[in-house]
């Protein structure tokens, strides 16, 4: 079982403020878990702390049944793969990939003689062990289909192959868990999708715990079993992909998930006659009651309605499921082929001298041919995938 546990741990590096705090999170044996968020939330701190490389100042971290929190990165059994590989430039492929497991069963002359003097039995464990290290390399290279790079330099490969080498190197060792530091930032956009496709049938294929660092949600939706958000060293919110899209715990995860991020609209709820209106410049939405948002009878009217751009219809038509919802003007239209997006300015009075709100609408083909620009354009909101 490599199970991975950290109990309110946290960072603080000396004079600065925290940067992970008090995180909680479990991630199963054998499940895939991305740590996501924006630059600078605490995501790799957190993933060096789990691999030893960095001391927590506060918690106590747990792989399989045994507390690492003090244990050295070595004794961990986790494999680390970098954003920049960190291969060594003077070994070839192959050596790069045994070296961790040969220091691990290997030794010199002495230390070997030694271990065999005082524990016959595991010393010809770890000579077996030791014997089979060209195998092991042999047949991950095989699987990751670099055999034919096995005595090249790294300075001989593409991005791509080295990649595949870091990879390589820490699957022979065969880990409790892999711990992955944004791996493919360094690739292209073709090669990181098909790397992306080549990670998940890995861990399909390998079954281990992985652990992977990104700040692009793109990988993050893709890959993980779950997701876990992280915003300035505070976790946000952890759940599998469609709920932490579908049911965001707060706004910066809504906000942070899907390109572009749901639109927050801020504005009030009005009350006239048991009918309810959402109400924030130009745009007036009837809202029945099984869609309302629970309002105490105290609170405020201000609310901010969340909409995702994919649930801005640009049509006259309204029905029950798709109510009209005002007119915005178009700003900018940008079109990715078959689909695009569309940059709307609300109308209405902004208070003060703040801008008027945009909000942006994902539309097809046709939608984005038909002269949208020319003048305001109507807008529906999907009733059902309203947010409060
Ligand atoms: P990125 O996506 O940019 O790599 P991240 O989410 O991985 O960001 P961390 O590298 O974990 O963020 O950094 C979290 C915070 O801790 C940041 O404010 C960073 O400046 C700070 N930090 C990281 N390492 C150190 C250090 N060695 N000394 C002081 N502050 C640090």
């Amino acid at each position: 079982m490599a199970k991975v546990v950290l109990n309110q741990v946290s960072k603080r590096f000396s004079g600065s403020v925290a940067a992970v705090s008090e995180l909680n999170l479990e991630v199963a044996d054998q499940e895939f878990l991305v740590l996501v968020g924006p630059s600078g939330c605490g995501k790799t701190t957190s993933l060096r702390m789990i691999a030893g490389l960095e001391d927590v100042s506060g918690g106590e971290i747990t792989i399989g049944d045994r507390n690492v929190t003090h244990v050295s990165p070595k004794d961990r059994d986790i494999a680390m793969v970098f954003q920049n590989y960190a291969l060594y430039p003077h070994m070839t492929v192959r050596r790069n990939m045994s070296f961790g497991l040969q220091l691990r069963y290997g030794g010199n002359f002495v230390s070997r003689l030694w271990r065999r003097l005082r524990d016959a039995q595991s010393a010809a464990e770890r000579e077996k062990q030791y014997q089979q290290i060209p195998t092991k390399v042999d047949q991950v290279a095989a699987t990751l289909g670099i055999s034919k790079l096995l005595d090249r330099y790294p300075r001989e490969l593409s991005g791509g192959e080295r990649q595949r080498v870091a990879l390589g190197r820490a699957i022979v060792r065969q880990p409790a868990a892999f711990l992955f530091d944004e791996p493919l930032s360094n690739l292209d956009a073709k090669l990181r999708v098909e790397m992306r496709r080549e990670l998940k049938e890995l861990h399909r294929r390998l079954g281990a715990t992985m652990i992977y660092v990104t700040h692009d949600q793109v990988e993050a939706m893709t890959l993980g079993d779950r997701i876990a958000v992280m915003d300035q060293g505070v976790l946000q919110q952890v759940g599998s992909p469609s709920e932490v899209y579908h049911k965001p715990a707060n706004r910066f995860v809504a906000s942070f998930l899907g390109t572009p991020g749901m639109n927050l609209l801020e504005g009030e709820l009005v009350e006239e006659n048991g009918q309810f209106q959402f109400r924030a410049f130009g745009v007036r939405l009837e809202v029945v009651a099984n869609q309302r948002p629970e309002l105490k009878p105290s609170s405020s009217r201000k609310i901010v309605l969340g909409v995702r751009p994919e649930d801005i219809l640009l049509t006259e038509e309204s029905s029950a499921d798709c109510p009209h919802a005002g007119r915005g003007q178009v700003e900018l239209v940008e079109s990715l082929g078959d689909t695009g997006y569309v940059h709307i300015r609300l109308s209405g009075e902004a208070p003060g001298s703040a801008e008027l709100p945009r909000i942006t609408a994902k539309a097809n083909g046709a939608v984005l041919n038909s002269n949208l620009e020319a003048g305001p354009v109507p807008m529906g909101f999907r009733a059902q995938s309203l947010h409060w």
